[in-house]
């Protein structure tokens, strides 16, 4: 998983439903503190309104006068002028102007004017200015408290004219005040309730629109976090949470002194109990066996499901004995989950041991997982139980099939696959029979390779098949030209895969590559490995039969390494049954092998067949072999195998091997 994909989801994981809350409260709040002051806002946005208005209109009518006082005597309005100095210099001098108090700047009015004013208190009227002793704290609005509001209505006095001063800057320096009134009705107190209840009404529903949108998030959230952290089998934490978790958890200061063993924990045979039972059986067994994993595991440690039957873990421990029984412990459980079962199940560990903060934050867990995978692994297709550990041996082995994987398509258009020969000789006559072509790997860089250890390596990515083709296709070359120059050849066999019989025409392209390089078939045999005959048994024997119809001899390779060894006897046609090595290993019971080797000669005797006997290095084994009638020998006695150059001289020296002067005559190729 990308490092990008896993911030992602991170950030998902991180967000908390309790912040969103928290900013649907502090706006609820915020509403609740405008509902509750919005009336005097709007009700001071009213009064301002008529006072500005009335300014203006004030300034338009007198400011084009020459003697506005006199205009204003007769509206009879009340007025009065000052100097610069504040003195009356006209007008009513018992006026009721609290012109020495401060007055109400202009600049506290939201509305602009044509000119500036100020607004000054009437010392017979309370009820609009109110102002302290400096005149900051004014208080125009408590005409609009509930109490004069009810006051009004039961003095059935619907409507207040309140007495207030408006003063001009006039062009000498003073001002010019004019005595107005603010006339106020019950329907200014309505309708500016009405506004206010407008807006707490829409605030309202803002907050509704809100709040529902928030619950619907927070339910949406939460199946997304379902779907992106949660397994839809076993219904608990998937993969993505366990990455994300260990690795917060790991790179912790306060555990950055902590091991932590990060386990692949597999049901080794699940795709089997599916089969057996059903789909739905083994997704239920699978929760069950996660419940019993997480009740296994530590409250600090995390359990997962990730895919099929594998279960990621993080478990603290001290010391790998503890590590040890915790997992075995889980196993043992795991192994009785159902009655009347036993199953097994494999672990696979990789060890993070304590580190520095910046070695933690290096840490791929990705990584660290596939290391846990690949020791897993290392226990193979067996029912029984085992718990393996990741070693760095495990690591240059992976590296290894790395390089031979990214060099493999090189090296076969580079021919560095080198065809070897290993000679078969009549135990009895000591005369060439047959040969086995081997293949050697020589590259720059690898440096001679055996094919112990790239074969493999192929057969599990599919390059066998190339290699395959590419070895029939050399030693039919090979024979064609020793047939030219006259020699006597003998058959050459040549190791096919099994990987390769799930080909339907492998026969047809075995044959065409014999027609394409002009080699008579009779003179190229085909190796199956005897585990490849439990494969397809029906289509191996339709393979074997077309091949010996092309004239191709088929022997079985290895006959005795694997356990039906009799039984796919019984079965397929085969022309040449090859005793594997071990037969003759030192370490077994001689005498026993011995019985066995002479009754599997005699049964091949039986079903037409030649024997080979492979591995063979010690005169008496040669003597017992060619007692029991076994047709030819294949072994270091002999020879071991060589280039093909070598091979050619001694095909052609027609005469029979002195075995221990030849095979210690060696070529490169069995130093292996
Ligand atoms: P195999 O087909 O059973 O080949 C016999 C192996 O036994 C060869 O190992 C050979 O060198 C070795 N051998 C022969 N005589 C003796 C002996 O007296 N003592 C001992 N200790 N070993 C002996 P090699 O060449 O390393 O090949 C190993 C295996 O690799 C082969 O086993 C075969 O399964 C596979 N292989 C080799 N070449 C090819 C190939 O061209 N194609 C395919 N598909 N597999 C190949
Ligand atoms: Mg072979
Ligand atoms: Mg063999």
């Amino acid at each position: 998983m990308s490092k990008i994909d896993l911030k992602r989801a991170n950030r998902i994981l991180k967000k908390r439903p309790a912040a969103s809350a928290f900013i649907i409260l502090l706006i609820f709040v915020l509403l609740c503190a405008t509902f509750v002051s919005g009336y005097y806002v709007f009700a001071l946005y009213s009064v301002q309104l008529k006072m500005t208005g009335e300014a203006d209109s004030l300034y338009n009518m007198y400011s084009t006068e020459t003697d506005p006082l006199a205009l204003l005597r007769q509206s009879k309005r009340d007025s009065f002028t000052t100097d610069s100095d504040g003195r009356i210099i006209s007008g009513n001098k018992d006026n009721s102007c609290c012109y020495t108090a401060k007055p109400i700047p202009s600049s506290y009015f939201y509305l602009k004017t044509e000119t500036d004013f100020e607004v000054y208190a009437d010392k017979k009227s309370d009820m609009l200015i109110q102002a302290d002793q400096d005149g900051t704290d004014i208080k125009l609005l408590h005409l609009f408290d509930t109490n004069s509001i009810s006051d009004a209505i039961e003095n059935k006095d619907m409507s207040k004219s309140i007495p207030y001063w408006i003063a001009f800057p006039t062009d000498d320096g003073g001002k010019l005040f004019i005595r107005t009134y603010l006339d106020l009705s019950v329907g200014d107190v309505i309708f500016t309730a009405a506004i206010t209840g407008i807006f707490a009404f829409a605030f309202l529903l803002i907050l509704i629109v809100l709040f529902v949108y928030w619950i619907s998030n927070l339910s949406h959230r939460k199946s997304i976090r379902k779907l992106i952290f949660m397994d839809r089998i076993s219904g608990n934490h998937n993969w993505m949470w366990f990455l994300i978790r260990a690795d917060k958890i790991i790179n912790k200061r306060r555990n950055l002194s902590n091991s932590y063993a990060v386990v692949n924990l597999v049901f080794a045979r699940y795709r089997n109990f599916v089969l057996c039972h059903s789909i739905e059986h083994g997704e239920r067994m699978l929760s069950k066996i996660y419940l019993e994993i997480a009740s296994g595991v530590g409250p600090s440690d995390l359990a997962a499901h990730s895919t099929e039957a594998h279960f990621p873990l993080l478990i603290r421990f001290t010391d790998e004995e503890t590590l040890r029984s915790t997992l075995n412990n889980i196993i043992s459980k795991l192994e009785s989950i159902e009655k009347d079962h036993k199953f097994g199940f494999h672990a696979g560990v990789a060890v993070i041991p304590p580190q520095t903060k910046a070695e933690r934050r290096r840490i791929d867990l990705d990584n660290v997982y596939n290391f846990a995978s690949a020791a897993r692994m290392q226990l193979g297709e067996k029912d029984e139980s085992g718990i393996m550990f990741f070693d760095n041996k495990l690591l240059e082995e992976q590296k290894w099939i790395d390089k031979v994987t990214e060099k493999q398509k090189d090296a076969l258009k580079n021919e560095e696959f080198i065809v070897y020969y290993q000679p078969k000789y009549d135990p009895v006559s000591n005369k060439l029979q047959g040969a086995e072509a081997l293949i050697r790997w020589q590259n720059d860089e690898l440096g001679f390779i055996s094919p112990g250890r790239f074969i493999p390596i192929f057969e599990n990515n599919g390059f066998i098949t190339e290699i395959d083709h590419y070895m029939i296709e050399h030693v039919a070359r090979n024979q064609a030209q020793w047939l030219s120059k006259g020699y006597d050849i003998v058959p050459v066999s040549v190791n096919v895969s099994r990987a390769h019989f799930i080909e339907d025409d492998l026969a047809e392209q075995i044959r065409d590559i014999a027609i394409s390089q002009n080699c008579p078939p009779e003179y190229i045999e085909i190796e199956l490995t005897e585990s490849a005959f439990f494969d397809d048994k029906d289509k191996m024997i339709e393979t074997i039969k077309k091949l010996q119809s092309y004239g191709f001899a088929v022997s079985m390779d290895d006959f005795g390494s694997g356990y039906s060894s009799l039984n796919s006897l019984k079965d397929l046609p085969l022309n040449i049954l090859k005793l594997d090595a071990g037969f003759f290993s030192n370490g077994d019971d001689l005498e026993r092998s011995e019985v066995v080797v002479a009754e599997a000669i005699k049964l091949a005797k039986n079903l037409n067949m030649k024997t080979v006997a492979e591995g063979i290095e010690e005169k008496p084994q040669v003597d017992f072999l060619a007692r029991e009638g076994c047709d030819m020998i294949q072994g270091y006695y002999f020879a071991k195998p060589m280039p093909a150059s070598d091979y050619e001289d001694r095909m052609n020296r027609d005469e029979t091997v002195s075995p221990s002067k030849e095979a210690s005559s060696d070529t490169p190729g069995h130093l292996e």
